[in-house]
Parts: structure tokens; C-alpha cells; sequence
């Protein structure tokens, strides 16, 4: 699902613009001159710069590439992703619980899926209130064919629950917040961030981006868990990158390098990817 910030609403981490005195300034400056090299320093013994830490080869060639192929924007996840799901006349704090809650209705689920479980939610009216007034089996019936949608119910109760007893109704503007309501892993927290606050917090890595990254060697070891692989890629990947990449890389996934029989033939990675060369590719 790909990335994109809730409008007006601001991002949490935002800080205040600086307006110290002009002393200060003066002052900082005069430290950074102070740390620079004297002539001694410079010669031989002087501390060499540290070499740029390991990142894939071809990289930034794949990502041009997948860009392309991503050009049409006509994936599942480019007209269903969780910013297509909340109901944009709502008040902000609405927004970002619909965004939330469309968000743990997807683990496991089509996009198509979740996307008419939050039609039938927002139907009704889709707020905290709204949704702990609901008993569970017509909840269910709502919901019903998303994955897990037995567990889900429960999760978005006891959720429901945290949020308007903790939060004013409002959803937690932090990862570690959000990863502590129950039925909310972090790929759903970090998307919450971007989409509901429009905060970068960190790569959101669900299996197509972790089967993804995998095939074409964006690990520098393989990764056996999403959580694995976001750590592996948020250590080289640059952070203004890092939300552009899930929507990109699921959209790719949907369409070209599936789970199985990836369409490498149509690919234009496929002279670039170890996974393409390893079946007997170009
Ligand atoms: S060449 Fe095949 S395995 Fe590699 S990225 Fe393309 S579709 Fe996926």
C-alpha cells in the first residue's frame, strides 16, 4: 500500500522552525571550524573517511526499472490501497481510525477484499463509537470473507476500546504505540504513520517487499521474516526512498514478479536479478 499523507493533518514529528539569536549561530559556526583538520591532521595517520556501507550492486538500475513497469499505476494496490479507504469528508481523527482499521483488515487479505469490508463499514458510519455499539457476529458479518475475520473482530474491539478510552478516539501518533494495540504489526504501524500522519517512520515491509527484496538481492544476507528484511533494507536504502518502496514494490509484486511463476520474461530486471539468472534466465 502505498504511501500518502492524510491532508492537513500534521506530521507529529515536526518540530517548531528555530528562531534563536543570531549569537548562537555565530557560535555553532565557530565550533565547526574548530573541528576542522589542521595541517598535521591532514598528512600521513590523518583518519581516513569511512567507506559507504555495503549496498546492492545494481540498485538503483532495478529501481528505475521497477519504476517503469510501475508507470501505468494499475495495481490493486494503486486504487485500493489503505489512502483509497477512509472517507475523505471525516473529520481528521475519523480519517486516521478508518485508515487503521482498513489497514488490519488487510494482513492476509486481497485488496479488493479489504476494500469491500470498508464499504460495508463505512456505510454504516465508520468510527470508534460506531463500531463498539456493533455486537460482534453482525461485525463479523461485515467484514466476512477478509482473512482471519474471527480474530480480526476481536482485535478491532479491544482496539476500539484502547482508543477511545486512551486516545480521545484519536489513533497513537508513535510505531510503539500502534504496534501495542492488539491485532497491529509493525508493516500495519509504519503504514499508519505515513498514511494517517504523514510521518516517515520506516520501511513498510509486507511479503510481496520481503519476497521482492529477497529475489533481487536488496539483503545482503537472505531474510527469513519481513521484520528482518525491513531492518536489512532500512541499513542502506536512502530515507528518502523508504516510502515510495511499498507501494511500488506491492504493485510489482501483484503484477509482474508474483509469489509463484514471477513474469520474469516481461521484466526488464531480468538480466539484473539473481532469482531470474538462478532459473535459467537471459
Ligand atoms: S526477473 Fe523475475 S524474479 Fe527478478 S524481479 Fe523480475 S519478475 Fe521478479
Amino acid at each position: 500500500m502505498q504511501a500518502s499523507r492524510i491532508q492537513g493533518v500534521q506530521d507529529p514529528r515536526e518540530g517548531k522552525k528555530s528562531h534563536g539569536p543570531a549569537k548562537r549561530q555565530r557560535k555553532t559556526q565557530k565550533l565547526s571550524v574548530a573541528y576542522e583538520a589542521s595541517d598535521d591532521e591532514k598528512g600521513e595517520g590523518a583518519k581516513l573517511p569511512e567507506a559507504p556501507g555495503w549496498e546492492p550492486p545494481d540498485w538503483q538500475q532495478q529501481l528505475v526499472n521497477i519504476r517503469t513497469m510501475r508507470s501505468g499505476k494499475d495495481a490493486p494496490v494503486d486504487q485500493l490501497g489503505a489512502e483509497h479507504c477512509f472517507d475523505p469528508s471525516a473529520p481528521p481523527k475519523v480519517r486516521r481510525y478508518q485508515v487503521l482499521l482498513s489497514l488490519m483488515l488487510s494482513s492476509q487479505t486481497k485488496d479488493q477484499v479489504t476494500a469491500g469490508a470498508m464499504e460495508r463499514l463505512r456505510a454504516r458510519g465508520l468510527t470508534v463509537d460506531s463500531i463498539l455499539q456493533t455486537d460482534d457476529s453482525t461485525l463479523g458479518a461485515l467484514i466476512y470473507p477478509v482473512g482471519f475475520w474471527r480474530s480480526k473482530v476481536k482485535f478491532i474491539k479491544q482496539t476500539s476500546a484502547i482508543l477511545q478510552q486512551r486516545y480521545g478516539g484519536d489513533i497513537p501518533s508513535s510505531v510503539a504505540e500502534l504496534v501495542a494495540l492488539p491485532g497491529v504489526g509493525p508493516k500495519m504501524a509504519h503504514l499508519a504513520m505515513a498514511v494517517a500522519w504523514g510521518a516517515v517512520s520506516g520501511i513498510a515491509v509486507d511479503t510481496h517487499v520481503h519476497r521482492i527484496a529477497n529475489r533481487l538481492g536488496w539483503t545482503k544476507t537472505a531474510t527469513k521474516s519481513p521484520e528482518k528484511t525491513r531492518a536489512a533494507l532500512e541499513a542502506w536504502l536512502p530515507r528518502e526512498l523508504w516510502s515510495e518502496i511499498n507501494g511500488l514494490l506491492v504493485g510489482f509484486g501483484q503484477q509482474t514478479c508474483l509469489p509463484i511463476h514471477p513474469r520474469c520474461h516481461t521484466c526488464l530486471n531480468r538480466s539484473l536479478c539473481p532469482a531470474a539468472r538462478s532459473r535459467g534466465g537471459p
